[in-house]
Parts: C-alpha cells; structure tokens; sequence
C-alpha cells in the first residue's frame, strides 16, 4: 500500500504546526513561524485568544451538541446578533464555507420555484472565482482545475468575466435566478470589484427580478474593516455565504438572507446535523464580542493602512519582483512578476514566515486582525530578508 492515512489530496509542506501563540505558530521541531496566513483568513484573533478559549472551555463543559432536532437558544442569540448587525432577516448555520454557498444556492432556487419560476435556477458567476469544493460550488467556478475527474457537472451556472457588468448582463436570460459573487476574489487572488460593478449587480438584479448573492466567505468578518464588504460597496445584497473567520478556528458557517429571499426554505427544505450547535455558537459569540465594534473595525482600517504603505514602500526596492500591492484591510495581496508559490515556499522554509498563494500570482497576506506594529514590523524585516536572499540565489528573473 503506498496511499497515505490522510487521502493526499493536499500537497501539504514541511511546516507542521502543533501550538499557537498569539500570532506565531509552532511546529514539532520547535521552530517558530509568523502567521501571516492565520489558517486561510480563518484565526481573526490570533491563535490563543483567552476569551475565545475560555468559552469554548466553558461550552464544552456544558453542552457540545444536540441536534437540530430541539429548540436552539444559543443559536437563536447569535442568528439575532448577526440579523441586526446586518442587511439580514434569517441566518442558516453550517459547517464550513462551501455549505453555506450550497446552502445560498438551495435558497435562490427556492425562492424562484415558491414564485412559481422553477425555470429560473440559473446563476450568474464570474471567473477565477472560488466558492468551495462540493459539486455544486466547483460548478458554481469556472476553474476547469477543479472539475477535471468529477464530471458531470451541476446544471445551473454560467460565467461572466469578473467586474465585466456588460458580460454579466449578456448572460441574463429567461432561466437566470441571480448573480453569485465575491467582492473581493480571495483564492483568485485579492482582486477587489469595482463598486460600479457591484452597484451594477444590484440594479441589474432589482431591474430583472434576480437575487444578490455574495460570497463573504474569505473577505466577510471585519477582514476588509468593515464587518462585511458589501457595507463599503453600498450595496446590499439578499444572501450571503460567511464562514472561515467567524468561528475564530471552530469550523462554522452561515447563510443569511432577507425574509423575502428566504421565502422558499420553510420546514423540511434543509438541514445540517451539526450546524449551529451549542460549542459552534459559543465560538462565535466570542468572535462577535471582539470584532463587532466600530472601534475594532477602525482599528483593522488603520492597521491595514499601515502595512499597506510598508509593502507599498518596499517593494520598489524589487521591481523585478513585486508588481503591486492591493485588496482592503487586513486582506491584502501581492501581485509578483513569478508565479507565487516558489517565493511563498521561500519565505516559509528559509525565513518562518507564512503567507499563502493565490491566483493571479498574486501573495496573500492575511494576518491575524489582532496584529500590531511589532508584528508589522517582524513581518517587513522577514519579507525584506526573503526578497534579498531570494534575489540572491537568482529567483529573481
Ligand atoms: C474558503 C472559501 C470557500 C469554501 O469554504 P470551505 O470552508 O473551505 O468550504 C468558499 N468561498 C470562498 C470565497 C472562500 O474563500
């Protein structure tokens, strides 16, 4: 047998982490990594927040799990938290980001059949885009990468350039239920749409009777310093998929909708056996307590400002390297003249530093929101050191 316990699916590296402080992560063999990843977007608070760990402590003491099957007060209390912080009626809970676009998709056809237009299951989504690894989410993305081996795929979705208003419009038909996009692309690599684009989206989905549906999945959860991205746009949509820094590292997920988008999922249309349960809803119920605040949101803007202009600044001394810097917040990506990978290997195996590639061959940096100037600083001095060193073993073209 040479197949792998773990199904290797993943061509993981050499970093194999076994303990969290705060924004640095340990491996097996004691060396010490700066996380500028935080696991995909997902340790908002860093890796050993006292609050985040003491309730979670405190719920698993109490009660784990119980099923959907009973009245939920601990989700009830977080689906009304994340109602008034948002354009939402209803929340959904799931496990994890690809559910919660699955469960987005269910609720735009429900909404079109409860209308009496079964016909229009169609959605509108633009390229490079990444919604998940179900069938319906690799169908949901034109990224032939991740369909090839799993054909057929799920009927019902059409691809658009992404931010191409004009392309996107061409595609509405009698069949189409809505548009499903990310503000800004994460995995397509931190390409932020243009607002004309995004009020496009809505006016054209009020003008043709369509549903709005974003993928907050990576940028959602203060990432950007807005609680959601759309709140920058102007934009409000009628469902969206969050997930990853919501549950702080507990797998969670959600999708929210207006009560008119929702008008379709009523009893029996879906479900999820761990969805929402207590320890998942204690989780987030101590991310909301730190990021829901116009004062953490504030301080996201400003600490991403500030690094910001560090890369900005830097990477004129390799313009043979870096072609731009760009995104919102504390999601920023690099735009490289390489293809990513080899440098994000560089700077992990060479100079513990951790960032993740993206599309586009652009660098994500996606720290912790919970760092401060130290950790900007550590941060700059370790890709400073990697550009030279990676210069100097003739990586550079
Ligand atoms: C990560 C991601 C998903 C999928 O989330 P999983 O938790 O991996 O299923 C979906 N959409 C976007 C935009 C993502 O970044």
């Amino acid at each position: 047998m040479t197949i792998t316990p773990l199904m290797p699916v993943y061509p993981r590296c050499g970093v194999r982490p076994v303990r969290g402080d705060h924004c640095h992560l340990i491996g097996e063999d004691g060396t010490r990594y700066l996380d500028f990843a935080s696991g995909i977007a997902v340790n908002l608070l860093g890796h050993s927040n006292a609050h985040l760990i003491g309730t979670i402590q405190q719920q698993a003491a109490n009660l784990m799990h119980v099923s959907n099957l009973y009245g939920s007060p601990q989700g009830e209390a977080i689906a009304q938290r994340l109602v008034d912080l948002t354009f939402a009626d209803t929340v959904f809970f799931t496990n994890s980001g690809a559910e919660a676009v699955e469960c987005a998709i269910k609720t735009a056809r429900a909404y079109h059949s409860a209308g009496g237009n079964p016909e229009r299951y169609e959605l509108i989504t633009f390229n490079n885009a990444f919604h998940g690894r179900t069938m319906a989410t690799i169908s949901a993305s034109d990224q032939e990468k991740m369909h090839k081996g799993f054909l057929p795929l799920l009927p019902g979705f059409k691809y658009a350039p992404f931010d191409d208003l004009a392309a996107a419009e061409a595609l509405i038909g009698p069949n189409t239920a809505g548009f499903l996009v990310e503000p800004i692309q994460g995995e397509g690599g931190i390409r932020d749409a243009s607002p004309e684009f995004m009020t496009g989206l809505r006016a054209l989905a009020d003008k043709h009777g369509l549903l709005l549906i974003l993928d907050e999945v990576q940028c959602g959860v203060a990432r950007t310093g807005s609680f959601y991205a759309y709140e920058q746009y102007g934009v409000t949509p009628d469902i969206l998929a969050t997930a990853k820094g919501i549950g702080g590292g507990f797998p969670l997920g959600a999708c929210l909708a207006t009560e008119n988008a929702a008008r379709g999922m009523v009893f029996g249309t879906h479900g999820s056996t761990y969805g929402g349960n207590p320890l998942a809803m204690a989780a987030a119920g101590a991310v909301l307590d730190v990021v829901a605040n116009e004062a953490f949101l504030a301080n996201v803007r400003a600490t991403g400002a500030r690094l910001r202009a560090r890369l900005e600044q830097f990477i004129g001394n390799y313009p043979d390297l870096f072609e731009l810097v760009r995104g919102r917040g504390l999601m920023l990506g690099i735009k490289l003249r390489i293809e990513p990978r080899a440098f994000v290997a560089h700077l992990r195996d060479n100079h513990q530093l951790l960032t993740v590639a993206a599309g586009d061959m652009t660098m994500r940096v996606l720290p912790p929101l919970v760092i401060d100037d130290t950790h900007i600083d550590e941060f700059l001095d370790r890709l400073s050191a990697g550009a030279a060193s990676f210069a100097e073993q003739g990586s550079v073209p």
